[in-house]
């Protein structure tokens, strides 16, 4: 029985305290730790940003890659040995700007995986500049007069790209987070979690306040039904992408479901470790 502890290790977190990246590392050791899966068998892959050092705090295999990239090394991993359960991560630039074409067919393509996007709406590891969720006008530094382009919509742009998992949950809800955090990766397939995530320090408007004001919970909303793709673009478009909970799931095979013998032959076996050599000459 694997406990939280067993993914703890000893490096110190150098976000800024109160960073809502915190509660996300939390939400991860302690859902792998719920679902009995043991550090050996987990593989987390980030990209770059203050949300890639995510990577080197758990107490698993690791993987920091380079910006935008986090997902093809993550496939390539869950490929090469399908049975360690592997997880992405990485922040809103890093998914939505520079990694976006990775996203969007990481989703049609539906390997069986989870992508934490840690959400904060901008770009924190080089001091605060707009990202692809800044909203249209949002002031920065070097946007001093405010985006000029509109902002991305994950939600909408997952449910119209085959995603086969889908959720939104914020940092300041814990609990919440775990629960979607164990059902993406329960789930036979590519899921994508999307967490609201406050940078305290480069972005004073998505605060911890203003997302407990604004969000709308799908657990209140009487008769949604998560299997109904219709329903779940009508409300993410009617709540202008601010809800929470899990929004969309289906049962279509993962794509290594549609490979005959796929169990029976992967690249890497789980007796043998995989070597940085097989990484280099998968991705
Ligand atoms: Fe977190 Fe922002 Fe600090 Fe980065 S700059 S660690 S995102 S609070
Ligand atoms: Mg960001």
């Amino acid at each position: 029985m694997s406990t939280l502890k067993d993914f703890r290790n000893d490096v110190k977190p150098n976000w800024c305290p109160g960073c809502g990246h915190f509660s996300i590392q939390a939400a991860i050791q302690r859902a792998a730790a719920n679902l009995d899966i043991t550090p050996e068998h987990l593989a987390v892959v980030s990209g770059i940003g203050c949300s890639g050092r995510i990577s080197g705090y758990i107490n698993s295999y690791g993987f920091h890659g380079v910006h935008g990239r986090a997902l093809p090394i993550a496939q390539g991993v869950k490929l090469a040995n399908p049975e360690l359960t592997v997880i992405a991560s990485g922040g809103d630039g890093d998914g939505y700007a520079i990694g976006m074409g990775h996203t969007i067919h990481a989703m049609r393509r539906n390997i069986n995986m989870t992508y934490i996007v840690m959400d904060n709406q901008i770009y924190g590891l080089t001091k605060g500049q707009t990202s692809p969720r800044s909203k249209k006008g949002f002031t920065t530094k070097s946007t001093p007069s405010g985006a000029m382009e509109k902002q991305v919509h994950p939600m909408q742009l997952a449910l119209s790209s085959g995603v086969g998992f889908l959720a939104q949950g914020f940092s300041g809800d814990l609990k919440g987070i775990v629960s979607m955090i164990e059902q993406g990766m329960q789930h036979n397939g590519f899921s994508l979690i999307n967490i609201f995530s406050p940078c305290v320090t480069y972005n004073k408007i998505n605060s911890y306040d203003f997302f407990k004001e604004n969000i709308v919970k799908l657990e209140d909303e009487e008769g949604y039904d998560s299997s109904n793709l219709g329903m779940a673009m009508q409300k993410v478009i009617e709540t202008n992408g601010m809800l929470t909970g899990v929004i969309y799931q289906d049962q279509e095979p993962s794509f290594t479901d549609q490979i005959p013998n796929f169990d029976q032959n992967p690249i890497v076996h789980q007796d043998l470790h995989l070597t940085s050599a097989a990484l280099t000459e998968l991705v």
